[in-house]
């Protein structure tokens, strides 16, 4: 059995992207892993020789107050599945409540999480990511997922934390 590396968040903050980045669309064969359910996306990732499993979730939606309870219960399944979670935030958008109603169940969790700042490209990084240390999550890792700006950094903590 692989590590698990689960990508959760909010819609649109970019998970699919890096997802995909990281795997480069090699989607894991869902059945040689037992226990892992299909309901959600899973590949591959091969960092410097370490293997590990992706989770992609769907996020927690709903708009900003509500959420859509069964987006969230796959988002959870995936947390409970995971040896690290990748918490991404939109780094442009700024905190929302989504954010800290997702920041609240992980810590109830208390999985190993990292906070992945996405989408720095064109903010000022000293103002669009102070509103995140709020969070509580602890080690923030600011990404372009689109251009793989900060991927290597954070990858190489998350094997790190294995
Ligand atoms: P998901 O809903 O969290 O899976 O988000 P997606 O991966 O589908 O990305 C949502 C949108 O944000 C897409 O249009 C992506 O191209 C865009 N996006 C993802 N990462 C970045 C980034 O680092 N910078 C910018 N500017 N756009 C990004
Ligand atoms: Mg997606």
């Amino acid at each position: 059995m692989l590590p698990v590396i689960a990508l959760v968040g909010r819609p649109n903050v970019g998970k699919s992207t890096l997802f995909n980045r990281l795997t480069k669309s090699r989607d894991a064969l869902v059945a040689n892993y037992a226990g892992l359910t299909r309901d959600r996306k899973y590949g591959e990732a091969d960092i410097d020789g370490h293997k590990l499993l992706l989770i992609d979730t769907g996020g927690i939606s709903g708009g900003e107050e509500g959420i859509d309870a069964a987006m969230a219960e796959q988002s959870m399944l995936a947390i409970e599945e995971a040896d690290i979670v990748l918490f991404l935030v939109d780094s442009r958008a700024g905190l929302t409540p989504a954010d800290e109603m997702i920041a609240k169940r992980l810590r109830i969790r208390s999985k190993p999480t990292l906070l992945v700042a996405n989408k720095v490209d064109g903010v000022n990084p000293d103002i669009a990511l102070a509103p995140f240390y709020e969070l509580g999550i602890g080690e923030l890792f600011p990404t372009t997922a689109t251009h793989g700006r900060g991927v290597r950094t954070l990858m190489q903590r998350v094997v790190e934390g294995l």
